[in-house]
């Protein structure tokens, strides 16, 4: 990348996204287990789990487009993801141990996340396929795809049966 690049706007907004993201993802690693301990279903708790993991190898994927543009790692407080983390801590809070409410209340918290993971991630992808960073393009690309799996999966708990017993409650 040459230097008229690497000043100009298109730049600075692009590593801005980054470093929100960036901040984002080790904010969603911190609060998912506390989203897994308050979860009443097993399936639920295991999604939860199970996007611990990946969100962590989101975080290791920013480091290497970080890497790949020749920049360092850096987090921005997103102020939204902040926001909807708050959101979820409030639902344990005002639902009920041990309940299906609960976690249809989880879920909706956590779809939220994701579709702010969703839009984030497909923004920056344009960016970067705009400014041919091939590799960014790539990774961020794959991370994309996971949080759309996540998202889907997430549907799928929820109308397969915690809707339902919850509306028994
Ligand atoms: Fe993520
Ligand atoms: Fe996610």
């Amino acid at each position: 990348m040459d230097s008229a690049m690497r000043n100009s706007k298109m730049h600075q907004l692009f590593l801005d996204q980054l470093k929100d993201m960036y901040w984002a993802e080790n904010h969603i690693v911190e609060a998912l287990p506390k989203m897994t301990k308050a979860a009443t279903s097993e399936s639920l708790k295991e999604a939860f789990e199970e996007h611990l993991e990946v969100s962590k190898n989101h975080v290791k994927r920013l480091d290497e487009v970080f890497k790949s543009l020749d920049e360092k790692s850096e987090g921005k407080v997103c102020p939204a993801i902040k926001g909807l983390v708050e959101e979820g801590e409030e639902i344990i809070e005002e639902t009920e141990d041990d309940t299906m409410t609960r976690d249809a209340a989880l879920i909706i918290a956590a779809q939220k996340i994701e579709h702010y993971e969703i839009a984030s991630y497909g923004s920056l992808v344009t960016l970067a396929k705009r400014m041919k960073h091939t590799k960014a393009a790539e990774l961020l690309g794959d991370t994309l795809g996971e949080e759309k799996e996540t998202d889907e999966t997430l549907t799928g708990i929820a109308e397969s049966f915690v809707n339902e017993e919850a509306a028994q409650e």
